[in-house]
């Protein structure tokens, strides 16, 4: 019922759409046409798909980020509430994971100055700015503030938003990478907190931020888990080279907390489940 569309594979990356993606502009065109007819329900479903090309083009930044360091990202998926770019792993060097955090924020920043540059440009040009009387600058204008607001929200260091990834990267140099994903995850899940409270907050409750408070909580706490196990992974691959024992013979099965683990028949030998890593990235 809520499967994805796939609309494109740029730079040979899937990039689809979620089943439940419509329900935003779909919700967005009618609130407009019920408040100020079809001409602002054009206007606002028209920001608000062109937003969504600004969350895709972000997480392409992610994306292409992450190449420079050899990994891949399996696909980009964009939600009512944003996009995830799910790469297969995170660069474990605190300066790369920077680099991959700051590149999706670093695109909305190119692409709001270029707006603001055409609407400076044309604002000259007529002697007023901005020249709201023009629909196609409204447009643009609404546009290069979506931007910025794209920009300063993925910096909140709510991790695993962005900023909560430079939070971990920086805490990482000063610690082990366990204990800066568990001091990120609970400063995330005190915005998660935040967030909730202020979506239930009447008169206006938000329950698009209600949802997102939700999803930084639950991502945070799986990807925790997920760095945990490579954690445990690697001592125990430390044990068996310590030990000098063929792995394959060191265990039939690994017990708890790593019990999420694949046996490779052909080698012998278990592995951790892979671990992607979703980049998510909040409208
Ligand atoms: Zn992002």
């Amino acid at each position: 019922m809520f499967g994805s569309l796939r609309i494109g594979r740029p730079f040979g990356i899937d990039l689809s759409l979620h089943g439940t993606f419509w329900l935003l502009p779909a919700f967005v065109f009618l609130t407009a046409y019920m408040g100020g007819g079809l001409p602002a329900a054009v206007m606002n479903t028209g920001v608000i798909l062109a937003v969504f090309g600004c969350v895709a083009l972000h997480e392409l930044g992610h994306a292409l980020a992450a190449r420079l360091y050899g990994i891949r990202t399996q696909d980009i998926v964009l939600y009512p509430i944003g996009g995830v770019a799910r790469l297969e792993r995170m660069p474990e060097r605190p300066i790369q994971e920077i680099v991959v955090a700051l590149a999706g924020p670093a695109v909305n920043v190119v692409i709001a100055l270029g707006l603001l540059a055409v609407l400076l440009a044309d604002g000259l040009a007529l002697g007023i700015w901005p020249s709201y009387q023009n629909p196609v600058n409204t447009f643009l204008a609404r546009l290069m503030m979506a931007n910025v607001g794209l920009v300063l929200f993925n910096l909140i260091p709510a991790f695993p938003m962005d900023g909560g990834r430079v939070l971990r990267a920086v805490v990482s140099w000063f610690t082990d990478r366990v204990t800066a994903t568990r001091v990120a995850v609970t400063i995330g899940t005190v915005f998660a907190v935040l967030f909730g409270v202020y979506a239930l907050m009447p008169p206006n409750p938000q329950p698009m931020l209600l949802i997102l408070a939700v999803a930084v909580y639950l991502m945070g706490r799986q990807e925790l888990e997920m760095v945990r196990r490579e954690a445990v992974y690697r001592r125990r691959q430390r044990m068996w080279a310590e030990y000098d024992i063929p792995t394959a013979r060191a265990v039939d099965r690994p017990g708890r907390p790593e019990d999420v683990w694949v046996y490779d028949a052909r080698t012998g030998v278990w592995h951790p489940a892979p671990t992607r890593r979703n980049l998510f990235s909040p409208i």
